[in-house]
């Protein structure tokens, strides 16, 4: 819910900023309901993201995900691929919780293979990834927030402990 309401201000924002003429490039791609949807979407997985060191609905997501994705990678023979897949799915679990995942420099990292990887292929499009990336970055900082680790003694806790 945090996450909706962070990147929904966001997406608001941007909007607002790219019909005044301030953010040019972001007009187009901020005009349907499409892109906005699918930004609000990206907000909220990256919320969701930062508990998938403990057992949660992120984690049941994106451990889902890896899972399928390996399977498929090493269904196709990509073994290389599926071996450095599931190095990275194994990170968020060492250390314990509210760990690493719930760092401000993994804010910035983890989303950032939005703008790097598009980049290599094509620069033209790193104005829309940009503002892709801010939706990510955005949606991890309201969960960094609801969790007490911006503001010193600010943060909504549910009663289980995630
Ligand atoms: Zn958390």
């Amino acid at each position: 819910m945090g996450a909706v309401i962070c990147t929904g201000i966001y997406i608001g924002g941007m909007a607002l900023l790219s019909s005044n003429g301030f953010v040019h490039q972001a007009e187009h791609i901020l005009g349907g309901w499409q892109i906005p949807a699918g930004l609000l979407v990206i907000g909220v997985l990256f919320g969701l993201w930062p508990d998938v060191d403990t057992n949660s609905v992120g984690q049941n997501i994106f451990f889902g995900l890896a899972f399928l994705t390996d399977i498929v990678l090493i269904a196709t023979g990509r073994f290389e691929a599926a071996a450095y897949l599931g190095l990275l799915a194994m990170t968020p679990i060492v250390g314990h919780h509210r760990g690493w995942t719930h760092s401000f420099l993994a804010m910035v990292l983890v989303p950032l293979p939005i703008v790097v990887v598009p980049y290599l292929h094509n620069q033209g499009i790193l104005p829309v990834t940009i503002v892709v990336y801010g939706a990510a970055v955005v949606g991890y900082f309201s969960h960094l927030l609801l969790d007490g680790k911006v503001v010193k003694g600010f943060a909504i806790r549910s009663k289980s402990r995630y």
